[in-house]
């Protein structure tokens, strides 16, 4: 017998979810460059709106990609152990303290899972990452979202603040998304000593390669070495040019590691994305080039805007957060008529910025020029 499937608005089919389910919203990405293509009949479009990559994944990334083709009959390693031993060498630490992710959004839910009963609390910044919302209100855990400062600085006094005996999670992004922005080694350590004892502070470091030049930028993995309740995020997604293979991990000490290891799937980081993320890591000059690119388009953002007369706020990633001093959204609208794909402030609760990905020196001079042109036109 066929089955047919019910056409959309034929049909109603009821399901009784739980009141925490119902109150979840579908994550909204930044729009793919094909259906930008595809909706506006324009056959150059150039996407700034996930933070990705503009050089693109690492050559040795590609050849590795290629070469596991064969294999993908094959289960993954479940442990990830090769790249694990990868990253421990890297970064200094043992292998029991590392849990790898389908991107560092899996180890973000997974800590929500595992760590939140209902009625816990946690504790982030606002604007700042959607997915720590996601992780508490799945779990019935309460989030408080605390304001940054007029800098759009993480207020790590206020975070503090909100603190209690309930308080299980507390998220930074460091640098935070969407606004670059950094928090430094000695206000990290002052919130730790005004947490409760069994809570944990989320480090969120997706964009750490592109900080980690600067000098006031801490490094989160030497807070896990000392043995601080802290849990350190990064990612293959950006620096690393890897968003489309989803693997990120976790660094944190072996006892809460051991916890992920029960919660996660077995097989949550797929054979390809094990494969392509130790050659991506092995490709240091291609981090490198990644990195000076990204400081000289950030030099042209720069000195764009304030030729324009719009402030911005001083970027450690790989975006800049800049006040257009009126609505977004038609700019927005009027960058994508342009081929231009960037990110609207209003999703962050700021109406008047956009966040744009700072791309190759062509894709840059394309924004640019798009933006000139829409803001000088009143568009
Ligand atoms: C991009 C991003 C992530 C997600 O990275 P994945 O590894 O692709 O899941 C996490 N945190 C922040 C702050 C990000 O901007």
């Amino acid at each position: 017998m066929t089955q047919i499937a019910p056409t959309p608005g034929n049909t109603t089919v009821r399901m009784d979810v739980p009141e925490n389910i119902a109150r979840l919203t579908p994550y909204s990405p930044g729009k793919p460059i094909e259906e930008v293509q595809r909706e506006l009949g324009l056959t150059r479009v150039v996407k700034l709106a996930s933070n990705e990559n503009p050089l693109g994944p690492s050559p040795q990334a590609i050849k590795a990609i290629a070469d596991s083709a064969t294999r993908v009959h094959l289960y993954p390693d479940a442990a990830s152990r090769a790249l694990r031993q990868a990253l421990a060498g890297r970064l200094h630490v043992s292998p029991e303290s590392l849990v790898i992710g389908n991107g560092s959004d899996d180890i973000i839910h997974l800590l929500g899972v595992t760590f939140l009963r209902p009625g816990d609390e946690v504790v982030q910044g606002d604007p700042s990452f959607v997915r720590y919302e996601a992780a508490a209100l799945l779990n019935n855990a309460l989030c408080h979202r605390v304001p940054l400062t007029p800098d759009w600085v993480h207020d790590l006094e206020a975070m503090a603040a909100r603190c209690n005996a309930r308080t299980r999670l507390v998220f930074i992004a460091n640098p935070n998304n969407p606004t670059g922005t950094i928090v430094g080694r000695d206000a990290l350590l002052r919130l730790l000593d005004r947490m409760p004892e069994g809570a944990l502070l989320v480090l969120d470091e997706a964009y750490y390669e592109y900080a980690a030049g600067a000098p006031e930028y801490p490094d989160g993995v030497d807070l896990v070495r000392e043995g601080r309740n802290v849990v350190v995020l990064r990612t293959f997604s950006k620096a690393y040019g890897l968003a489309g293979l989803r693997v990120g991990y976790g660094v944190m000490h072996p006892d809460i590691a051991q916890w992920l290891h029960r919660t996660r799937e077995p097989f949550n980081v797929n054979l390809i994305a094990q494969v392509a993320a130790r050659a991506a890591l092995e490709d240091v000059a291609h981090v490198r080039r990644t990195i000076e690119v990204n400081e000289e388009g950030k030099q042209a953002f720069y000195s764009a805007f304030r030729a324009l007369g719009l402030e911005y706020t001083p970027t450690f990633a790989n975006f800049v957060w800049v006040d257009l001093r009126r609505e977004c959204r038609p700019v927005y609208e009027a960058l994508l008529q342009r081929g231009v794909i960037t990110r609207t402030g209003d999703i962050f609760g700021a109406p008047t910025y956009l966040r744009v990905t700072i791309g190759t020196p062509e894709e840059n001079a394309l924004f640019l020029s798009a933006l000139r042109h829409v803001l000088q036109t009143g568009a």
